[in-house]
């Protein structure tokens, strides 16, 4: 009875207390401009990782706002909002339990059915999987080396070239530029496997591969990703050190030189969207720009791989701003969506990145529109946010599938393209 009694009480007590015990993801939605500060107010006051917007800037009344909030400060973010009326729902009600499920020892137990491409890898585990492609195709697959991190790990980029065509246009894709983006660098590597793979099986596969080579770096960002893997999982940034401030990380999507450091970026490096001391001052953007710079007169097309919110998005970010193909990107993004649309029964926005998100000056895509390559995109992969940077590790074949029905049609439109060009100059 005694016992009985304890636990009765415990239950109770637990109930009343309502502490959290799992780290959690709330969306809330502000209201009146009281709740937008409020909100900025808890995102960075508290420690918590603001996952939707990207910045505390962007809070706006009437918008969501996907807050994680850790164990630790669970009840204080709580309170605060309840003393202020925001109402606010549990997207996650457990983080933890979801990131153990996407490490669990890299998933290699075998009575999964998911095979190699549905998992996530570990850092180690890429390194291991760019050797051993390289191994397994002789003569399709190059590795280069282009340059390293911050923390001094190698940047590869692996070269498809399936023939030797002269005169051949090239795609480049990265992946990875921010490190808490799990399925980005889980894309590159699908894609790397069902370009070698069904080259040959399928025709647009075929199509895209004998016409253009394909640069893929399938973690820009080595630091970073290492970093989710071992401290936090909700880290951004590269890993650099700042000579000013304490704060670690430059946002490597804000260090390149395209209206560097304007409206949508931060010269302070405590902040998410640090731009870093100069344009391409980190060793990872110059890297990427070095080779780009070099190979300019071949690559047409420029994929960066992003996740979550589901848009196809195209220069300028760092302008409101028409380039001058608008027009011809914004059919080809509309196109893609409507075959993702089609295929998938998924549904992805797509514009100009300024008009469709908000400004973000000094991203990779601008810069490499304004260096010559025309077809420049940025890709936001699932989910829009029941999962957010969490997608479980079975989303990653649909999310992968959507994300290269967008890769073929846009390098197939622009195959074409070509193609007309050199018939009627
Ligand atoms: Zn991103």
């Amino acid at each position: 009875m005694k016992t009985l009694l304890t636990l009765f009480v415990f239950i109770f007590l637990d109930k009343g207390h309502s502490t959290e015990t799992h780290d959690q993801v709330l969306s809330i939605t502000p209201t009146t401009q009281e709740h937008v500060d409020v909100l900025k107010n808890v995102s960075t006051q508290y420690k918590t990782a603001l996952w939707q917007p990207v910045s505390p800037q962007y809070i706006k009344q009437d918008a969501q706002v996907h807050l994680f909030v850790p164990t630790n400060s669970s009840k204080t973010v709580k309170d605060l909002l309840q003393k202020h009326t925001i109402a606010h729902e549990v997207l996650l009600a457990n983080t933890n339990e979801l990131i153990e499920m996407q490490t669990r020892i890299n998933n290699t137990d075998p009575r999964s059915s998911s095979t190699f491409y549905e998992r996530y890898h570990s850092l180690e585990d890429i390194y291991e999987w760019i050797n051993r492609t390289l191994q397994d195709n002789p003569g399709t697959v190059k590795v280069i080396l282009i340059g390293s991190s911050y923390e001094k790990r190698p940047l590869y980029v692996l070269k498809l070239s399936l023939n030797d065509r002269p005169d051949k246009k090239a795609m480049w894709i990265d992946c990875g530029i921010h490190a808490r983006e799990w399925i980005s660098p889980a894309f590159c590597l699908w894609f790397v496997k069902n370009s070698l793979s069904f080259y040959k099986q399928n025709q647009d596969i075929t199509k895209i591969l004998d016409n253009m080579d394909v640069y893929i770096l399938p973690v820009l960002n080595p630091d970073g990703y290492k970093y989710t893997w071992t401290m936090d999982r909700m880290w951004r940034k590269n890993r650099s050190v700042s000579k000013t401030s304490a704060c670690i990380g430059v946002d490597l999507n804000r260090n390149f030189d395209a209206n560097w450091c304007t409206e949508g970026a931060s010269s302070e490096p405590c902040t998410e969207i640090y731009c870093g001391a100069f344009p391409e001052s980190e060793s990872e953007s110059q890297a990427v720009a070095d080779f780009l710079r070099s190979h300019k007169d071949s690559v047409q097309i420029y994929l960066s791989i992003h996740s979550y919110s589901q848009m196809l998005l195209f220069p300028y970010s760092c302008s409101l701003n028409e380039v001058e193909n608008h027009r011809e990107l914004l059919e080809m993004a509309q196109e893609a969506a409507q075959n993702i649309r089609r295929y998938y029964r998924n549904t992805y926005k797509y514009g100009s990145g300024a008009k469709t998100i908000y400004l973000a000056p000094g991203g990779s895509d601008d810069w490499a529109y304004n260096l010559g390559i025309k077809y420049s995109f940025t890709f936001e992969l699932q989910d829009r946010g029941q999962y957010g940077f969490l997608l479980p590790p079975s989303h990653i074949s649909r999310a992968c599938n959507e994300a290269l029905t967008a890769v073929k049609t846009i390098a197939l439109k622009v195959i074409e393209k070509t193609k007309a060009k050199k018939i009627s100059p």
